[in-house]
């Protein structure tokens, strides 16, 4: 029997597709940035079966891709060399909720819409929020440890799960589905699998951590001089707030100019314009009076002159409105023609140095590109976009991506950050990691992924970078 039909026998009569029609939306990712080719995909639907398959592929030296929502933005969920693709969406359930313990347990295929709704109707809140998350699983967001909006307040998403069910790259299921928000019993395997891009096992289930639901939102956006006020404001109002922040989002004039000019809907909604914006959410308790100390550090800080106007949300309208122009940047900036597109991450104080050395650095590469770089000033990370030129080629444009990317990075590293803050290395970043990674780190990983997966069946070539021979 051919090792493709001993998998679809392990995965069960539904679990497995060889139809075109069926497996192409699995072999391109949504932007059609990425294109692979598969013989099989296989959906299984229990661990036993994931375990079987991989235990097969282990044998065989078949090599395999595991595959969630695919709304991945480095390449990491494509068969790029007709690996077998192991879809997760038929583990789909939803295990247990323990309300009291504020712990949900639900299997690795289950999109992060349903898990944020099952905490809602037990009145608590799974803070990870992503745009993606009509679609996106939380087994893909385990694997490529996601970020969002909620970070500053709720971490990543290593500090969102309690416990975790993988099966390793040989079949052997690791039963770590623990409630637990304690345990020093030796390595934490699970943290090692959190963020490892599918190349270290495949995630099945996991426990994840609930929040209270915030009685209390209040949204605002205000308007900064420069990202060196915003970094002081955001100080400020960590001290009012008592550390009360969920969100506090960089946008420069020209993201909102682009979201205003393509996206239905949208207005501007201060008087006059500003180079700079901070859209910010604080959250909280009914008693916490949260409204007055965000009002009262907004008032304080434009007699600082760290702001000069402030709106804030007076309904869930105007605060879903105010969102909206944060939202909406990406796919403004794509209306708009190309981009180069980064996702950095510097310590969060010196933002503003990185913007003010790197912006004329990419200026002088590719004359006329438009800075858009917006994103989670609170964390640390922006998305350190361009567009192309206003009234430029876009294809001559696009020919620069590399030079300017590697322009970027080499100023990343200055800085002490990274080059991947939260989308992962994946296909796309996995040949530039070298230069920017250091070779004790690079070889530690290295003897993780031979330890773990010994013939390199998961994932091969994405996130762990070869060994270069000279
Ligand atoms: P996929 O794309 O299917 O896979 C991603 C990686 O995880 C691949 O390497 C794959 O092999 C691996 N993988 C998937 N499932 C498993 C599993 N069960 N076990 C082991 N490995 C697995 N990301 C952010 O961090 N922050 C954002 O704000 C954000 N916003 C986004 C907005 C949009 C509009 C889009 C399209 C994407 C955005 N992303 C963001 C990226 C993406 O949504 C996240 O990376 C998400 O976590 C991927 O989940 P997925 O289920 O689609 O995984
Ligand atoms: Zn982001």
């Amino acid at each position: 029997m051919s090792i493709l039909d001993r998998l679809k026998d392990a995965a069960g009569p539904d679990g497995f597709s060889q139809d075109p029609a069926e497996l192409a939306p699995h072999l391109e990712e949504w932007r059609g940035k990425y294109k692979g080719h598969s013989p099989l995909l296989l959906k299984p639907a229990t661990t036993a079966q994931v375990s079987a398959i991989l235990r097969l592929c282990h044998e065989s030296g078949t090599a395999v891709v595991p595959q969630g929502g695919n709304t991945g933005l480095v390449g990491g969920q494509i068969p790029f060399h007709g690996e077998v693709v192991l879809s997760t969406k038929r583990l789909n359930r939803i295990r247990a909720l323990d309300a009291r313990g504020a712990t949900l347990t639900v299997e690795a295929g289950v999109t992060l819409a349903t898990v944020q709704q099952a905490a809602a109707e037990a009145g608590l809140l799974f803070p990870l929020s992503l745009a993606s998350e009509g679609s996106c699983t939380i087994g893909g967001n385990i694997a490529t440890n996601a970020g969002g909006t909620q970070v500053l307040r709720y971490g990543m998403t290593r500090a969102l799960v309690l416990g975790l069910e993988a099966v390793l790259a040989d079949g052997t299921v690791l039963d770590m589905a623990r409630a637990l928000h304690k345990d020093n019993t030796g390595y934490d395997l699970k943290q090692l699998l959190i963020g490892s891009e599918g190349t270290l096992g495949v995630v099945t289930a996991a426990t994840l951590r609930l929040f209270p639901r915030p009685e209390v939102s209040v949204t605002a956006l205000a308007a900064v001089p420069s990202p060196q006020a915003a970094v002081t404001l955001l100080g400020a109002l960590q001290a009012r707030t008592g550390g009360m922040l969920s969100a506090f989002e960089l946008m420069p004039r020209i993201a909102l100019d682009l979201v205003i000019r393509h996206i239905a809907g949208t207005r501007d909604l201060m008087p006059a314009p500003s180079p700079w914006y901070v859209l910010m959410e604080a959250t909280g308790g009914r008693d916490a009076n949260l409204a007055a100390s965000l009002e009262n550090g907004l008032a304080e800080a434009v007699t600082a002159g760290l702001v000069t106007d402030a709106v804030v949300a007076a309904s869930q309208t105007q605060a879903a409105a105010l969102w909206k122009l944060r939202e909406s940047i990406s796919e403004a900036q794509k209306r708009e023609g190309a981009s180069i597109k980064h996702d950095i991450s510097v310590p969060v104080a010196a933002i503003p140095d990185f913007l003010a050395r790197a912006t004329p650095a990419v200026l002088a590469i590719a004359p006329g590109a438009r800075s858009v770089g917006f994103g989670h000033l609170g964390d640390g990370n922006l998305h350190f976009n361009f567009n192309s030129p206003a009234d430029g080629d876009d294809t001559a444009f696009l020919a620069k991506w590399d030079a300017v990317q590697q322009c970027v990075h080499d100023i990343v590293k200055d800085f002490g950050g990274s080059i991947s803050a939260e989308h992962g290395i994946g296909a796309m970043k996995v040949a530039a990691l070298p230069r920017y990674k250091s070779h004790a780190e690079l070889d530690a990983m290295r003897a993780i992924k031979a330890a773990l997966d010994p013939k390199n069946i998961l994932n091969p070539g994405k996130t762990v970078p070869p060994v270069l021979k000279l």
